[in-house]
């Protein structure tokens, strides 16, 4: 069985106590002066990075975060230790690439993470352990998504300046929800099966959208490279305008679906398809294309729980090359997907739509609907349709199941 997996919603509230503005100055202090210690540890060679071992130096660090914590409860001295190693490893990163310069970060805007020992939940509220015996309570009484998060679990509040981040999660349900939608990516659709139908979603107008503006900003930015004064201004005005429009057509197009499936678990491919894309070949198109995926499954991810949905991801290794009814694997990928063993036929992109579904009741040991699966290479109709002559009407028969949406048409 897959591991347990949990559902998070995260809503933020103003931050009106001043004394976490406090907490916030210490622990930033605190960070400063753990990564300038570790810093010093660090070695170099041949441009690669060495940052000592946690274990070697904890002892001495943990000492010297301890007397420069100004009181704070000692396990923000053991986050802060955590933090202090994940910011140098980012730096680390950064500076193999040439994009850092040798010298410690300095955390300038600081924000802390509230471990579950210096939270204590009561009722809708949450108090946090400042010092010993000095406390900070926030809560979400009457707050617009209290009703929402009724029976979550709160896990640990991110403090920032101005906001409070309030993470809340439930464990989402283990038994096989009865619903299944998988979807195939592509370049201008998203390309679907839900177990009775394909579906086509026109993601045209979207990518020619961002097409567009990415023209566009190539234009303002020449423009803004010219105006030094203002420049940089223009060009933060159009992002935003950029940005917005996206945005809103993302989430139409989300909502669109999440309200066609409700209840559903919706599958796609893992996107971080980066072997894929890093050939040569690489072009604007399918950069747009990948982003535009992207943002659309994080928002998916991020409604889904309203709409008693679930996203999941599943490797994409093969899904449009192999058949679905037999597991034979083409070597050639053209516009129509054709088993050379069983003589299954159908559209490349519903063919991966379907080995996408597959792949994920796999992990439930269970088989498609209506859709038998043999290692073997005999031939099993669709939906258990069989012509008189015994030939089968594949082809036909799962394209007459066919949908299309355009998303300008989703209001
Ligand atoms: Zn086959």
């Amino acid at each position: 069985m897959p591991e347990k997996e949990y559902i998070h919603l995260t809503y933020a509230i103003r931050n009106e106590e001043e004394r976490s503005k406090e907490l916030i100055r210490a622990y930033v202090n605190l960070l400063n002066k753990g990564i300038k210690y570790v810093f010093s540890k660090v070695n170099v060679k041949n441009g690669r990075v060495e940052l000592p071992k946690k274990k070697e130096i904890y002892k001495e660090l943990r000492d010297l975060m301890k007397e420069n914590a100004q009181g704070l409860a000692k396990h923000y001295v053991d986050q802060a230790i955590h933090d202090v190693y994940s910011i140098l490893d980012s730096w680390r990163r950064r500076f193999e690439k040439g994009r850092s310069k040798f010298k410690p970060p300095l955390v300038r805007k600081g924000y802390v993470r509230v471990k579950t020992t210096l939270r204590k939940v009561l009722g809708k509220s949450v108090r946090i352990t400042v010092k010993p015996h000095e406390y900070i309570t926030y809560s979400w009484d009457r707050r617009w998504f209290s009703s929402r998060v009724e029976g979550m679990e709160l896990t640990e509040p991110v403090i920032k300046e101005d906001k409070v981040y309030l993470v809340f999660r439930k464990e989402s349900p283990t038994t096989t929800p009865p619903e299944t939608v998988a979807f195939d990516s592509n370049l201008y659709s998203l390309d679907g099966y839900d177990g009775e139908k394909f579906i086509t979603i026109s993601l045209k107008q979207l990518y020619s959208l961002k097409y567009v503006m990415q023209m566009k900003r190539a234009k303002v930015q020449s423009v803004a490279s010219r105006k030094l004064k203002g420049g940089k201004k223009l060009m933060r005005r159009y992002s935003h305008r950029e940005r917005n429009r996206v945005n809103d057509l993302v989430h139409k197009l989300a909502n669109f679906i999440l309200e066609l499936y409700n209840n559903h678990v919706l599958v796609f491919e893992r996107l971080n398809k980066e072997s894929m894309f890093d050939d040569a070949s690489e072009s604007l198109s399918r950069k747009l294309s990948r982003t535009v995926w992207r943002k659309l499954v994080v928002v998916l991810k991020y409604k889904a729980p309203l709409y008693g949905c679930r996203v999941v991801e599943v490797n994409p290794h093969l899904t449009s090359r192999s058949c679905p009814r037999c597991g034979w694997v083409s070597r050639t990928v053209g516009r129509t997907f054709r088993c050379g063993r069983c003589g299954f036929t159908l559209d490349r992109q519903f063919n991966a739509s379907l080995n996408i579904m597959r792949r994920f009741l796999h992990k439930f040991n269970l088989r498609m609907w209506r859709f038998p699966h043999r290692k073997v290479s005999g031939v099993i109709p669709l939906m258990g349709v069989r012509r008189m002559n015994g030939s089968i009407r594949d082809f036909g028969e799962l394209q007459g199941s066919r949908i299309e949406y355009k998303v300008h048409e989703i209001q």
